[in-house]
Parts: C-alpha cells; sequence; structure tokens
C-alpha cells in the first residue's frame, strides 16, 4: 500500500492550483462567445485522454497515422494529463493489480486516495516501473522528450498564452480551466467511483471491484463503463451493449470509416448480445439508478463478488 508514501508537496500544490483556477471563473463574467471554445477545448484534451492515451497507447486498440497521434498526444500535454509514459505505466501497472494492496489507486484504500492523492503520494520507484511497464512508449520521440517536465508544460503554456492574449485572462479560465477541471475529475472518477463496490453495475464477473457507471461515462467519453474494460482490456470499445453510450468508440468507429484507424479491436458481434439480457426499461433504470436497481441476473452476480471479499 502506498498511501502513506511521502507527499510531494509542490505537485499537490500544483493539481490543487491547476481545479482552483477553474473553480474561480465561476465567480467572473462568463460571455457565450467562450462557449464553442471551451466545448471545444474539453473535447480536445478529453478524447486525447480517453481515445489516446488510454486506448490507443496502453493498450493498442487500434492504429492510426502518425500526424493524427501527434494532435491528440498534443492535446492530453495542454490539459497537463500526465507524462505519457509514467501515465501508460501507472495504468498497465493498475491492470495488473486491481484492488489489491498493491493497485496504485484503489478505493481500497480510502476514496481521496484513488480520486487523486495516488498521483502526489507515488512512491520513488514508480518511476523506475513505468519505465519498464511503458518501454514502448519510450521509443515515441515526443513521448520521451516529454518525460522532461520542462518541456512537457510547453504545449500547456502555449495554449495558455494563445487564450491569454485573445480572450483576456477571464477567457483564459473560462476556456482552459474549467475544462481542465472537468476532464481531471471525471478521469480519476474513473479510478475513484467506478471501483467503488456499491456505484453502478457489472456486466462480467472479473476479479477486481470494477463497475459501470453510467455519469461518469458521459463526462468521461465512455470511459465509465470500467467493469466492460477490465473484463477486455484490450477492445476499442467500453460500452458494448447498444444502450452503453461511448462517445470515443463512436469516435474511433468514424475515424475507421474515413481510413484514419485500422486493426481495431471489436468486441466479437457475440461478446455484445450474450451479455444483453436486460429489457429497454431496465436499462435506463441500469444506466441512471446503477447498482440500486438490478436486473436479478447481475444481482446475483454481484452477490457472489460481495461473498468473496
Ligand atoms: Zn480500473
Ligand atoms: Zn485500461
Amino acid at each position: 500500500m502506498f498511501k502513506h508514501d511521502k507527499l510531494n508537496l509542490f505537485l499537490f500544490l500544483v493539481l490543487v492550483g491547476l481545479q482552483v483556477l477553474g473553480l474561480v471563473a465561476l465567480w467572473t463574467q462568463f460571455q457565450w462567445t467562450y462557449l464553442p471554445i471551451m466545448l471545444g477545448i474539453y473535447f480536445w484534451i478529453g478524447i486525447s485522454t480517453t481515445l489516446y492515451l488510454h486506448r490507443y497507447l496502453t493498450h493498442r486498440g487500434f492504429e492510426m497515422p502518425g500526424w493524427l497521434k501527434f494532435i491528440f498526444a498534443t492535446g492530453s500535454a495542454v490539459a497537463l494529463s500526465g507524462d505519457p509514459v509514467t501515465w501508460v505505466g501507472d495504468h498497465r501497472y493498475h491492470h495488473l493489480k486491481s484492488d489489491t494492496d498493491e493497485d496504485i489507486h484503489s478505493p481500497v484504500h480510502g476514496f481521496p486516495y484513488a480520486h487523486m492523492m495516488w498521483l502526489v503520494r507515488k512512491p520513488p520507484g514508480f518511476r523506475d516501473r513505468s519505465l519498464r511497464y511503458a518501454a514502448d512508449v519510450r521509443k515515441i520521440w515526443y513521448c520521451r522528450l516529454w518525460e522532461r517536465p520542462a518541456f512537457y508544460v510547453l504545449p500547456h503554456l502555449g495554449m495558455a498564452a494563445l487564450l491569454y492574449f485573445t480572450l483576456g485572462g477571464v477567457g483564459l479560465l473560462w476556456c482552459l480551466y474549467v475544462p481542465m477541471l472537468v476532464v481531471y475529475n471525471f478521469t480519476w472518477a474513473v479510478n475513484s467511483v467506478c471501483h467503488m463496490p456499491s456505484l453502478g453495475y457489472r456486466n462480467f464477473e472479473t476479479t477486481d471491484h470494477s463497475k459501470n457507471n453510467f455519469w461518469i461515462g458521459l463526462g468521461a467519453f465512455g470511459e465509465g463503463y470500467h467493469n466492460n474494460h477490465h473484463a477486455k482490456p484490450r477492445c476499442a470499445a467500453h460500452g458494448l451493449r447498444w444502450w452503453e453510450f461511448d462517445l470515443t468508440r463512436y469516435i474511433i468507429w468514424t475515424l475507421e470509416k474515413c481510413g484514419l484507424a485500422w486493426d481495431v479491436v471489436w468486441p466479437k458481434p457475440n461478446e455484445e448480445t450474450a451479455i444483453d439480457t436486460v429489457t429497454e426499461d431496465q436499462a435506463g433504470a441500469l444506466l441512471l439508478f446503477g447498482a440500486q436497481i438490478r436486473d436479478p441476473r447481475l444481482d446475483t452476480k454481484h452477490e457472489k463478488t460481495d461473498r468473496r471479499q
């Protein structure tokens, strides 16, 4: 357990400070002209995390052209989502040790730790671990370059300067730091909320506590179907049933149709229909209320899982 490792005070202040900038915006005058820019940046930095860092770089669920990878990689750096080598190393380790004592971010060590505090209490050994677990990522020149903080912050500073000089300080807060606040917390909620035994539902009896959560899926572009993802880590789709809304999946599908994504690891047709035994009404209840209204079949599995814990 790493919960009691030394606090990285500098990183803690940076992460809190970035979120405070997003909150400060709420006390300033919003202008409707900010909205398209804000949504555009939210979409770019959000999809850069889900489609690029997670489904492409960590799990290699598909291939895409080099220029497109660079656009998404830059989006993740603009949001300061974490340098790709570290991000991939940490996440691969999470899949290996999910909800055990060695998991780097599990709510079994407490919700705040799983949500954000794991980032600032990481033991020094994790750096070496990332170098080994993400050795393939280090072969990409810009990912290797961004291992150095001085280079990693450049896309963020560039975007911040651009927004400041075109829209002013208030525009900068609304268009960059509000989207970052939202993306951070939805991404972190995949680690915290989607591993809480009481929130969400399960399609698969995985050995961890992962859950599917519609609300997290909505804000995190489909990443909330985390139990599906733990059951099929390489699959480019996290939402497997037709009603599990997974925006990242639809974007990968569109890219594939446009010839911009290939070798996509899609679920096999029977994998999607085999689990879909719930009616449309039950589907709505599962999505909105998660574990509170359950499909009896899922209920039995849920209890079995609880008994094992
Ligand atoms: Zn997980
Ligand atoms: Zn994953």
